[in-house]
């Protein structure tokens, strides 16, 4: 069995697609070609339906990488068959928010420059977790540079390098031990204007300013060497003041 062709590293746009169901487990269906994300990289796995053959439309609760390159979106109801070609619909509100935060999240990194040792999103917030000691860390400087990056609406890309090349560029690599995933050789990076290029494997907007505006909403001590950094939207916090 082949693995799932991953259109979104190419198209993370395209919000739907007919594919194949080239296997069936409890509750969870793969198949030959898909535009839903799975879980990986601190993004989470896209939502939405799958609709099949026969008419039938199934929730998908979440999408996850499983062995063999094979992407399995886990659904509600009894699975379609092997074979069967269904038609995959992403909840595109939610991914789209969940592209904007990723874009925002490498926009942190550049405001924020030292390692980063974790990080987190869900379509409402994200955060990531930066060795840095002591250093005196200041929410409104970084809510204005981000912002500031927004406005200025700077193209992101993505681009392919050989594995070598990024072992020989190890400051490309932002998050502390984290190789990015490789499975042919070569390592998907994305580029922010000029400001940014690392290696990541998550969907992001065409341009900076897709994003909405947002916020720091806290940097948190956790622990001698972690400053835990949370981004919100501000339509939900109504605003700077
Ligand atoms: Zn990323």
């Amino acid at each position: 069995m082949s693995a799932t062709v991953r259109q979104f590293d190419h198209a993370p746009f395209q919000r739907t697609a007919t594919a194949r169901v080239c296997a069936v487990s409890e509750g969870a269906v793969a198949v030959d070609s898909t535009v839903f994300y799975p879980c990986g990289g601190g993004q989470p796995g896209d939502t939405g339906t799958m609709q099949t053959d026969s008419g039938r439309m199934l929730n998908v609760t979440d999408t996850v990488k499983g062995e063999h390159g094979l992407i399995w979106h886990r659904i509600d109801g009894p699975c379609p068959r092997v074979g069967e070609e269904v038609t995959l619909d992403i909840d595109w509100e939610r991914r789209y928010r969940l592209m904007q935060m990723h874009t925002a999240l490498h926009l942190l990194s550049v405001a924020v420059p030292y390692p980063v040792t974790g990080g987190q999103m869900t379509p409402d917030k994200g955060r990531l977790d930066f060795d840095v000691a002591g250093e005196a860390l200041d929410k409104a400087a970084i809510t204005a540079q981000i912002n500031a990056w927004r406005a200025d609406d700077l193209p992101v890309s993505t681009e392919w390098i050989d594995r070598a090349e990024l072992e020989a560029n190890p400051q490309l690599v932002k998050t502390v031990g984290a190789m990015p995933p490789s499975d042919s050789g070569t390592v998907r990076l994305v580029r922010i204007g000029e400001i940014d290029r690392q290696p990541c494997g998550g969907t992001h907007v065409a341009s900076t300013g897709e994003i909405a505006p947002l916020e720091v909403k806290s940097i948190k001590n956790r622990g001698a060497h972690n400053r835990r950094i949370t981004l919100v939207w501000q339509e939900a916090t109504g605003g700077v003041s």
